[in-house]
């Protein structure tokens, strides 16, 4: 079974702790075909340390005995707060793989650091969150949106269960007619508080083909975590291929 890792954070994300060669390693000890390195790339970063981390990947790469083939993309965060910035960097370098990432609402911080207080002050946020997804989406710039259901981790966090399906589903579903449209997919981040078996079936039933698996791993301790129950659950919504990349062009493997 064809088993990839396409959400990791190295070192050279600021919460990320491990270099490329020793998330390689760990890619091996799980058992993976395929790694990718997707480190942060957010539009509130002043500096981005492209070509160095160029120069990382290209040697662990040239050194790479592990026979597990190691990609390079990035985590593009928050790309419609600065299209502009976001186009630049994600054509800068020569990317396999492009996540598109919303972890703030404009003039909000990160979901992460927001203290929640109230349901209503919830679905206040998340309205507000689908409408960006919504421009994310139309603008384009990535090829998989990134963890769906980012904002409900950290208000589960503080009490409030919330669920994407059923209230959200005419949201869900305007959200993958434009992504399917456009032939970009939505990733299956292991890290998603909800059920994720729905939310997968909507995406198809709205003609969505291209679904990644990704751990979110920030350490090489976390590489490969969850991937292989995850293709169990893009088998449950009716999947039969899982989407792999290399240099931005999408191909897909059975599962
Ligand atoms: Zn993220
Ligand atoms: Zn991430």
């Amino acid at each position: 079974m064809f088993l990839a890792d396409y959400h990791t954070h190295s070192a050279f994300s600021s919460d990320g702790r491990d270099g490329m060669p020793e998330l390689l390693a760990a890619a091996a000890r799980a058992g993976l075909d395929e790694l990718c390195v997707t480190d942060h790339c957010d539009m509130g970063d002043a500096v981005f340390p492209a070509a160095e981390r160029v120069r990382a990947f290209e040697e662990t790469r040239a050194q790479n005995e592990t026979g597990v083939r190691l990609l390079l993309g990035i985590e593009l965060g928050e790309g419609i707060h600065n299209k502009p910035l976001a186009e630049k960097r994600a054509a800068g370098q020569p990317y396999d793989f492009v996540i598109g990432s919303h972890h703030a609402l404009r003039e909000e911080k990160d979901f992460y650091y927001t203290r929640y207080t109230s349901e209503a002050q919830c679905r206040s946020l998340l309205a507000r969150y689908f409408a960006e997804l919504a421009e994310l989406a139309e603008w384009g710039c990535f090829d998989v949106l990134g963890h769906i259901a980012y904002p409900l981790r950290y208000m589960r966090r503080d009490g409030f269960m919330l669920d994407l399906l059923p209230r959200y589903e005419a949201e869900l579903r305007e959200l993958f007619g434009l992504l399917a449209r456009s032939g970009r997919g939505i990733e299956l981040n292991t890290k998603e508080p909800v059920p994720m078996t729905d939310i997968l079936s909507l995406f198809r039933e709205c003609g969505g083909e291209v679904v990644t698996a990704g751990s979110d791993a920030h350490s090489a301790a976390g590489v490969g975590n969850g991937v292989a129950e995850g293709l169990e659950i893009c088998r449950e919504a009716g999947f039969r291929t899982i989407a792999a990349f290399e240099q931005r062009r999408v191909r897909f493997e059975n599962i």
